[in-house]
């Protein structure tokens, strides 16, 4: 299989360059020349299947051409060592837990299948691979653990001074071996152009064999869609699910789509933000107006320039009309998610987070709107790594904050410390 930029199809590459590249130099994003599709065989069972049989055949679908079958089988069971439930809260009203992995967010799903697949790319050769990752966050854990002691490879994680939550700063600098973590005295944005100018030295970046780890990579997508069918199998027969999804990037959402497009039946899609509502904006006028982002407490959705936008357009064929077609934008404010974390407490026992609550709210209104329907949110993190507004709305001790989370605050963080100066990072790299 060969992979295309969407900025220009005639720029084509194999696998293992749309993979270790991640980005193409045109600043497009990778797509597969042909969208694979799961036959009648897969959906005449597909309700049987464990969620590993699932995730393997949906990445023999993507990958077969290029990963023999056992490898990619190792890869998908390596990935999926722990479930996503499908909760159910009211009839009608699902949430999909994906915070079962070890650094409690989705985010575990795309890291693992990245870093997996990354070490298989890559094997038998001698040269060490560098990861190089920015992050206001999440994407940072997730990507530490899943190349932790993961021969071959060195990962360096960027993060802004100040800027992340205390557990999370702890789950980036406490693991060390080949994880290396740099607080940079800036911003987000300062980590995003730094990293940045390393790949764009080309001296440097073949020196070091970097490779990025940022959502737009492709294998970070594919694992993601894995869930959608995993959790629609569990509705009875017959109900398409709406699918909610807390965006910011819109990885979790393009993802969705691939797995429409591999053949699952979903009534329709909702993208769920915070004030950050470039998309439901652009749903709604068919007007694309990218903006710097607004700080919010669902913080890991605080994204002006979606990244992933370019290919949820090119899955649509650049149609505004097909889009909105089977995507519904909803945007929410901090208000009304502060709101919903205390009503879904009060009514039904459950500890929702903030990004999950966005999703919450997007659900119950279409669900007003539609009686019948069956909604599956997806509920992208653990309450416990946003404990601060948890506690606000709920009270403390409420949230159990689980051992894997616990045990990080004992632990003493190592990072180096540098300014947001690109001669001072490349030093260093060097
Ligand atoms: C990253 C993240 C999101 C946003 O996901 P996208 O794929 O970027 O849209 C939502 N919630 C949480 C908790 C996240 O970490």
């Amino acid at each position: 299989m060969l992979y295309h930029s969407t900025t220009n199809p005639a720029h084509r590459v194999d696998l293992k360059e749309a993979i270790l590249r991640s980005l193409p130099p045109d600043n497009g994003l990778y797509m597969p020349d042909t969208l694979p599709v799961l036959g009648p065989e897969f959906w005449a069972i597909w309700r049987e299947l464990t969620f590993q049989e699932i995730g393997y055949a949906v990445a023999h679908a993507f990958f077969h051409e290029d990963v023999p079958a056992a490898a990619l089988k190792e890869i998908v069971e390596g990935t999926l060592s722990f479930d996503a439930p499908l909760i159910t809260l009211a009839p009608g009203d699902h949430i999909l837990e994906l915070f079962h992995g070890p650094t409690l967010a989705f985010k575990d799903f795309g890291a693992r299948f990245m870093a997996r697949l990354m070490a298989w790319l890559t094997r038998g050769e001698d040269r060490e691979l560098t990861v190089l990752v920015a992050t206001s966050g999440d994407t940072g854990g997730a990507v530490a653990s899943a190349f932790h002691r993961v021969k071959g490879t060195r990962v360096i994680i960027l993060y802004p001074k100040g800027k992340v939550s205390g557990l999370q700063e702890k789950q980036l600098t406490t693991l060390g071996d080949n994880i290396t973590a740099l607080e940079i005295d800036g911003t987000f944005d300062d980590c995003q152009r730094l990293v940045k100018s390393a790949f764009l030295d080309r001296e440097l970046s073949e020196r070091l064999n970097l490779t990025s780890a940022n959502s737009i990579n492709l294998s970070r997508l594919v694992p993601q869609s894995f869930y959608y069918i995993h959790s629609a199998r569990q509705l009875p027969e017959g109900i398409e699910p709406v699918f909610v999804i807390p965006s910011g990037n819109f990885g979790n959402l393009t993802a969705g789509l691939l797995a429409l497009q591999l053949g699952l039946p979903v009534k329709k899609f909702l993208a769920a933000t915070n004030a950050n509502d470039v998309v439901p904006a652009y749903l709604k006028t068919g007007d694309y107006q990218p903006r710097p982002s607004t700080a919010t407490i669902s913080n890991a959705m605080d994204v002006g320039a979606p990244s992933n936008f370019a290919r949820m357009q090119a899955l649509f064929g650049n149609s505004w009309e097909a889009m909105r077609g089977k995507i519904e934008g909803m945007a929410f404010t901090d208000d009304q998610t502060r709101a919903a974390v205390r009503e879904v407490k009060s009514l039904y026992d459950y500890e929702i987070d903030p990004h999950g609550a966005v999703g919450w709210l997007a659900a119950r209104k279409w669900r007003a709107a539609h009686p019948g329907n069956a909604t599956i949110t997806l509920e992208t993190a653990h309450p416990a790594k946003f404990l601060d507004v948890m506690e606000q709305e709920i009270g403390k001790g409420v949230v159990e904050i689980p051992e894997r989370l616990a045990i990080l605050a004992d632990r003493e963080k190592v990072a180096i410390q540098l300014p947001a100066d690109e001669a001072a990072f490349k030093a260093w790299l060097r």
